[in-house]
């Protein structure tokens, strides 16, 4: 399986190709037997917990790196999908905020 990019940072979820795991596999299973849903670029085991009545947090044991989910997210592929469309998400965000910074400046030059 492709690794799973998990933010702009190109931060990524990696997965054993003899695992077995792929795209429609479930990460809860993963998280209720208590084991690795893979393992982060330092290669340490990434964990996964509940955060919340609504969010869980991936937690690499070795960095400390950690990621929080929706937990909504049911498998592999979901997460891969959510990941991307947050990473396009923030993107957008930036720029809007950049375009207000940017009017607020010249508003306050226009004042001055
Ligand atoms: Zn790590």
């Amino acid at each position: 399986m492709e690794p799973i990019v998990l933010d702009k940072f190109g931060t990524k979820l990696f997965v054993n190709d003899d695992s077995g795991i792929a795209d429609n596999s479930l990460l809860h299973f993963y998280q209720i037997s208590g084991e690795a849903i893979g393992f982060h670029t330092c290669g340490a085991d990434f964990l996964m917990y509940a955060h919340s009545e609504t969010h869980n947090v991936m937690v690499c044991e070795n960095c400390h790196f950690g990621m929080i989910i929706p937990n909504s997210i049911d498998t592999y592929g979901q997460l891969r999908q959510w990941c991307l469309e947050e990473i396009e998400r923030q993107k957008k965000i930036e720029v809007a905020i950049s375009a207000l910074c940017f009017r607020l400046d010249e508003e306050k030059r226009k004042k001055f």
